[in-house]
């Protein structure tokens, strides 16, 4: 029986506290806290009655790591899960610190402002070292390493299903399917159909800012970055058809390989409508996803922090948002002196998501994956003092959750492969 703090309440956090929910007997107590309290007393109110799992609420600023450390003293979390921004991760792993309480999250940090000199530094040094120029990676949360290893706690980073449950496929297909894996495609399908001419499926300021991004992949031990969009291809997605999907930087591609050993090249994919491109595009060249400041009538505003007021909130998409989502890696490499290929995928459903928790697919693949992850570092089943992504456990428990909570994964040992 665990108690379990879920910090934000937007559309990841809001399928993984229905999730926690529905498995009471592992998560006794859940105290739901974010920004805007509102939204966590009115998600409490609709699970109530439905879970045996006690809920309560809390307000806090997640940006101020004294405000979570009281939080924590209050309500004594066994694991505390961010489903906030990643802007949120290093002051929540602080407060975890301090207080010597298990870290889980579905996404690595990235800072708000990247004017801020001090982050700029960094940033610009690390850009020239590892070769990309995405203003996220791992180096922020690595850097906690000794720290949570020496309280005897475990971090575990990025457990959303990308990353997350690809790094777990990437573990099971290296457990059971391969003595070494040679090349990964991470494929991200996206087929479902809102019937707006533009809006984004998370968070609108973390997703515009990952994909108007130059695109890179790893490939014999170092990364090689290309312009954003600069390379298509197109596969036939089992449950959704044939799609355009385009080269994009993606954080699991960083940890697995660092962890991955043998891999020679890791490359992520993402479907694109020719719609969406150029709404992109022209919001782009207008000015609207710049995330510096500028004056207006006096006040200042982040361009692309307005563009998100502007666009539907992601969590209203689920009633009108049908199709299905194909999300896996295609694998390559040796068994047993062998060439071996193997794709492993999950397909979900928009409509049978929103049936269930009321939320469309992309929040519900992240959200699902983002309670298991919780769930085994609460079980005591994830659990060794450090920072680690998904790759770095045993995945069979993981893989035994997914088929049991709602992302049920099919093994196809003859897959098309990607060019
Ligand atoms: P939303 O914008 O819907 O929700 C974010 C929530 O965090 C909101 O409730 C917001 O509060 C709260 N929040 C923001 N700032 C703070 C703060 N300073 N203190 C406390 N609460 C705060 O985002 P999503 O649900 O779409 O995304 C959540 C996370 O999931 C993100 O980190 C995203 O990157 C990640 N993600 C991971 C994926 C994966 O596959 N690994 C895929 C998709 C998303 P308020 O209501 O006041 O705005």
């Amino acid at each position: 029986m665990s108690r379990v703090l879920v910090i934000g309440c937007g559309g990841v956090a809001s399928v993984a506290i229905n999730k926690i929910c529905q498995v009471s007997e592992v998560f006794s107590d859940l105290c739901i806290a974010s920004r805007t309290v509102s939204k966590c007393d009115k998600l409490a109110d609709e699970l109530k009655g439905k879970t045996s799992t006690n809920i309560t609420t809390a307000k806090v600023d997640a940006d101020n790591t004294d405000e979570v450390i009281a939080l924590i003293n209050e309500f004594k979390p066994d694991v505390v899960l961010n489903v906030a921004l990643p802007y949120q991760d290093l002051t929540i792993m602080d407060a975890c610190l301090a207080c010597k309480v298990p870290y889980v999250d579905t996404a690595n940090y990235e800072c708000e402002d990247t004017d801020n000199p001090e982050w700029r530094k960094v940033y610009e040094e690390r850009c020239k070292r590892l070769g990309f120029t995405a203003y996220f990676d791992y180096s922020w949360q690595w850097a906690y390493r000794e720290k949570y290893k020496e309280a005897g706690i475990t971090a575990l980073l990025g457990t959303g299903f990308d990353p997350g449950v690809t790094s777990v496929f990437t573990a099971y297909a290296q457990k059971h399917y391969f003595d070494e894996i040679h090349t990964i495609d991470i494929l991200d399908c996206n087929g479902g159909d809102h019937g707006y001419p533009f809006a984004t499926n998370f968070n609108p300021e973390i997703n515009l800012r990952e994909v108007s991004a130059p695109g890179s992949y790893w490939e014999d031990g170092h990364w090689v970055e290309i312009p954003a969009m600069s390379i298509k291809r197109e596969y036939n997605f089992e449950g959704v058809g044939m799609k355009d999907m385009y080269l994009l930087h993606h954080e699991e591609i960083e940890a697995l390989a660092a962890n991955i050993p043998h891999v020679k090249r890791i490359r992520f994919f993402m479907t694109f409508g020719q719609s969406y491109l150029t709404h992109m595009k022209c919001l782009e060249n207008v000015g609207m996803l710049r995330t510096d400041p500028v004056e207006f009538n006096g006040q200042e505003i982040v361009p692309i922090q307005f563009l998100k007021a502007l666009l539907p909130d992601p969590a209203s998409l689920g009633p009108r948002t049908v199709g299905k989502t194909n999300i896996g890696c295609i694998f390559t490499g040796i068994k047993d002196g062998k060439e071996k290929n193997v794709y492993i995928y999950n397909v979900c459903d928009h409509q049978e998501c929103y049936r269930e928790v009321g939320s469309q697919a992309i929040s519900y693949t992240t959200g699902v994956p983002a309670m298991i992850g919780t769930m085994l570092v609460a079980k005591g089943l994830w659990n060794k003092p450090g920072v680690f992504t998904t790759d770095e456990f045993d995945p069979d428990p993981y893989m035994d959750a997914l088929n049991k909570y709602g992302l049920p994964w099919v093994v196809d040992e003859n897959p098309v492969l990607v060019d």
